[in-house]
Parts: C-alpha cells; structure tokens; sequence
C-alpha cells in the first residue's frame, strides 16, 4: 500500500463546527479516520481555522477548543491517530494502521503577538499560513490588496527560529511574493491549484508554483472544485491541474492537500473522489501517464514527508 500525505485536512473544524464524528467517520465527510486509514494516509496536516467563528468568540479560544480536539484524538482513536508527529511516529507508520498529524495554523489571526508564536509551535504546530481570504494583522490575504505588514515579516523570522514551515495558500499575490523574499524556512502551499489551468486568486501563478519548488518547497493540489473549475469537476479536472503542477514544478514539488471537510462536503469534490479512500486513483492515474513509481510515492507522499520531515525534529 502506497503511503500517502495530505498538506491540508479541516479534521477539527469538520468535527466541532458541522458535528461530523472523525473517529467514526460520518456519512458526509471525506476525512473520517477509517477513511484516511484505507486510503493509506500516513502523515497530514490538521488544521487550526479560526475564519469563520461564532460572534461571541475570539479566534483565541476557537484555537484553543481546536487544539484541545486534536490532543484528545490519540486517546480517542486508541492510538490510530498521532498528534504532534515526530520523526519517530513517522518512521514507524504503516499505511492503513495509523496517522500521524501536525498542525498548520490556517492564518494566524489567534496568535496574539509574535511572543505567542511558542507556545502554538509547542503543542504541535508546525506549519503557518499568515491568513485565511481577507487581511489581517501580520499580511493581506487572498482577497486583499498589499502584502506582508511589518508585524507579519517579524513572524516570519520567529517562524523561521522555531524551524516551521510556511505556507502560502491563502495569501494575496504581492504576500507570496513578500514571504518567498523574507522566510528562510521551507515554504509549502498546502492546498492550492494552478492558476494556469482554472483562473482564481487562490490558484498559484506559474512564476509562483515555480519559486515554492525551486527552494525545495512543495506545492500540494486542493480538491476543492470551486477552485479547479469554479463549478463541477470531474477527476480529471483535478488531474489537469496536477499534470501541469507537475510540468512546472517538477516531480520533487508536487503533492496532494485535499482540503477535505474545508467548507464543503463530498459534494464539492470532483466526480470520483468521494472520501480519502479514493486517493489511490491518483496513484493509479499518474502511473497510467507513464510516470515512473519512485515519482508516482513522491507526488503522493514522499515529497511532503521530505518537507514536514525537516520541520518536526
Ligand atoms: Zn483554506
């Protein structure tokens, strides 16, 4: 069995915010942990999103309620689920009997200060996106105009201190830009398509997917139709974007980040990808394009590991 990595799961919002048990699985979501597990996912990024809260709550405590759910998990899971992974828990995981996890802050507007950086990257944490869609204290996102603040280029260094990885997904094109000249640390974009194949701000731009490869970063695809066709997609759509990932970046700088649960449901994948289960299809498609097996591990797994490897010692 083929060891997968996924850049980005919505695992704790999917299960506080639309009640979709993960342990379980849950008929609507694509991420439940047998799931995962029959998909062959070894090692994914857990999110802490704080975008889309409640009025009465601050980002700080969606955070902590999210990061609480994901402590709780190896307990729950009766060990199938690892949180935070080290390098350890990876070399150890078998495909179908265990996920190891490590959190990415999905914008980082429940970080108080540079200071409290820390104490995220000591619970698990070990990937940062500066913000969700509009702008923020630290950067302007994907549906802002500008780029990193001054405040944002100081958590970028603090970042690179703690030896975290960067990632570019939701930021505005001149934020891109002003993080790929400031981070010294690895850069990924964890769930993302190719501008060049469906136009949308939160598509990467050749120059950009580019640039995240060329410094040993990884570009992951999302499976988010909106953003593969901006209406239905098929499994194709979804390849389309992959092959031409994989033309750009190469195949060193290309994997998968589903966004699974991210707002969405089964729904709103592309026609044959129902939940993580069918995540082999890419494997079976790229060999079919002729691709040998070392880059068909790489594309689905290798890559990521190599980066989230870097980060988690
Ligand atoms: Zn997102």
């Amino acid at each position: 069995m083929l060891a997968f990595v996924d850049a980005h799961l919505d695992i704790a919002w999917s299960s506080l915010k639309h009640g979709r048990d993960f342990v379980a699985g849950h008929p609507d979501s694509a991420l439940g942990l047998p799931d995962l597990l029959k998909g062959g996912v070894t090692l994914a990024c857990a999110t802490i999103f704080t975008g889309e809260h409640e009025e009465d709550e601050t980002h700080a405590e969606v955070a902590e309620r999210q990061l609480a759910y994901y402590e709780a998990l190896p307990g729950r899971s009766g060990g199938r689920v690892v949180w935070p992974a080290d390098v350890m828990d990876l070399g150890s995981a078998t495909p179908g009997e265990r996920v190891c996890l490590v959190g990415l802050l999905e914008g980082c507007d429940a970080v108080g200060d540079v200071a409290a950086l820390s104490e995220f990257h000591r619970r698990g944490v070990r990937v940062l996106g500066l913000t969700w869609n509009p702008r923020n204290r630290w950067a302007a996102g994907c549906e802002a105009e500008g780029g990193l603040t001054a405040d944002g280029l100081a958590l970028v260094r603090e970042a690179d201190r703690l030896n975290m990885a960067h990632d570019v997904s939701h930021l505005s094109r001149r934020s891109v830009d002003d993080l790929l000249g400031a981070a010294k640390g690895p850069v990924i974009a964890s769930h993302v398509g190719a501008d060049a194949v469906h136009a949308h701000p939160r598509n990467l731009t050749d120059a950009h997917l580019r640039a995240v490869a060329q410094r040993g970063g990884v570009a992951a695809l999302v499976l988010y139709e909106k953003f593969l066709t901006g209406g239905k997609a098929t499994f194709d759509d979804a390849l389309r974007h992959l092959r031409h990932m994989i033309e750009v970046c190469g195949v060193s700088g290309v994997g998968i980040g589903s966004d699974f649960d991210g707002g969405f449901g089964r729904d709103q994948l592309p026609a044959g990808i129902r939940t993580a289960a069918d995540l082999p299809k890419f494997a079976a498609a790229l060999r079919k394009d002729g691709l040998p097996e070392a880059d068909v591990a790489k594309v689905c797994g290798g890559n990521l590991r190599r980066v989230l490897t870097s980060v988690m010692m």
